[in-house]
């Protein structure tokens, strides 16, 4: 996904991932629907969480969004299965 972003000339500063799983690790703030990551980008860049557009192609992308206050969630699932992407 990086790559593709980076191809439409779109600058990714820093990537997030949860290293958890609940089955062998045990529940975490950062596995979405939690929003731990998204909150930690918050801080980490001073970004105001009501300005930011999360955009996700799951369910629980936009959950984590809604939990973490980002102003728009877009869900981008029917754009994907239109090949708009
Ligand atoms: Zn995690």
């Amino acid at each position: 996904m990086t790559e593709q972003l980076i191809k439409a000339e779109i600058r990714v500063e820093k990537v997030y991932l949860c290293p958890h799983h609940p089955e062998i690790t045990g529940f975490c703030d950062c596995r979405k629907p939690k929003h731990g990551l998204i909150v930690q980008a918050l801080k980490e860049y001073k970004i105001d969480p009501m300005c930011s557009i999360l955009t996700g192609d799951k369910e629980r992308d936009i959950l984590a969004g809604q939990n973490a206050g980002t102003g728009k969630n877009l869900y981008i699932q029917p754009l994907l299965k239109k090949g708009v992407f």
